[in-house]
């Protein structure tokens, strides 16, 4: 349907609306020289991966299931342990939010990569390939760490529920759970939907460490560390450096990437601290979200288990509008799709 502004109302989106084209105009780092690492994310970016389909196993193959010690689980997630009972766990997931399956076509130039813009596909996969890749390439320098590249993320974190539910015995020695999902370049996220999932004091050792612009963010969507956060002390997720996640307009920001491995390879985790506990929230509660109650695939019926009695979506939408605008962009939603959506509401209300 097209807009009219008749019925458009009369109202500007905020400056900061998360739309696709929010990247930054150039990058802020020269291209890194071409090498086989660079040249092994761009390859990995040629998969689309719909959650259980074929690329998603080409892509597993090709990639991960070579890695000598690499384990799977009865449901498909990817696992390796680096180094002796490490407290850290690594995260990042191995679907994407394709449409559907192929080879997608891509651009590379001045250290930003996209869709070739005549190639069909609905959207880039750096959501999560670039957090993939990371973990690849740590494993690949012996960085310690359980390392877990989580099937089904994508369509309500199936993979990392099924751990949290089945084998939560694998995450009894981890401290801290970073997963390398989030887009943007600044964030330490300290809250998941809402509820609290790591420590401000743990949030700001790590941005600390990491440098550049990185600072705690309590506006965290949902990846799956979310689903560890009764498990494990503190769940984080990272910005990557992607922008425009489920977008054909999606573009990954390389020279950040590659500076990020360099950062991340160089952390010291024996000094941060762990300053909450797991399933502790701000306000004593202990009540979280459930995964089956959560999902990018249950939003519409969803119900939150530690909402208030008659605690509205649209309440939330009130008191949460930044984790609201991110979960509508999460579900694809673009802001011109919801201007349409809101003039097809006007206009039905006016033909009452
Ligand atoms: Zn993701």
């Amino acid at each position: 349907m097209k807009s009219t502004a008749s019925t458009r109302p009369n109202r500007k989106a905020p400056a900061a609306w998360p739309t696709a084209s929010m990247r930054p105009s150039t990058a802020r780092r020269p291209a890194p020289p071409r090498s086989p690492a660079i040249d092994q994310l761009l390859q990995m970016h040629t998969y689309a991966r719909p959650a259980g389909g074929a690329g998603e196993a080409a892509f597993c193959a090709r990639y991960l299931d070579c890695i000598p010690g690499m384990a799977i689980d009865a449901y498909g997630n990817r696992l390796i342990t680096i180094g002796a009972a490490p407290r850290v766990l690594w995260s990042s997931h191995t679907d994407t939010v394709h449409k559907t399956e192929g080879r997608p076509r891509l651009a590379y130039g001045d250290a930003w990569l996209t869709l070739n813009s005549k190639d069909p596909a609905s959207c880039l996969g750096a959501d999560c390939t670039a957090g993939v890749w990371l973990m690849v390439q740590m494993v690949a320098r012996g960085i310690p760490g359980l390392y877990i590249w989580h099937a089904a993320e994508e369509v309500g974190g199936l993979g990392s529920a099924h751990i949290a539910a089945e084998t939560p015995s694998i995450l009894a020695r981890i401290d801290h759970a970073i997963a390398l999902d989030r887009r943007g370049y600044d964030s330490v996220i300290t809250h998941q939907s809402g509820g609290r999932c790591a420590s401000d004091a743990f949030a700001k050792t790590l941005a600390t460490q990491l440098g550049g612009s990185y600072a705690p963010d309590d506006g965290g969507t949902f990846t799956d560390t979310a689903h560890y956060a009764d498990l494990i002390p503190e769940c984080t997720n990272l910005s990557v450096g992607y922008f425009g996640a489920h977008t054909a307009a999606e573009s990954l920001d390389v020279a950040f990437l590659a500076d990020l491995l360099e950062r991340l390879c160089s952390l010291d985790p024996t000094s941060w601290p762990i300053a909450r506990a797991p399933g502790e929230d701000d306000y004593g509660g202990y009540g979280r979200f459930s995964s089956s109650s959560f999902g990018h695939d249950s939003f519409t019926g969803g119900s939150y288990s530690d909402t208030a009695p008659g605690q509205t979506l649209e309440d939330l939408a009130a008191d949460y509008p930044t984790v609201a605008a991110e979960i509508l962009e999460d579900l694809g939603v673009t802001p011109a799709e919801f201007l349409e959506i809101l003039d097809l509401r006007t206009s039905r209300r006016k033909r009452r």
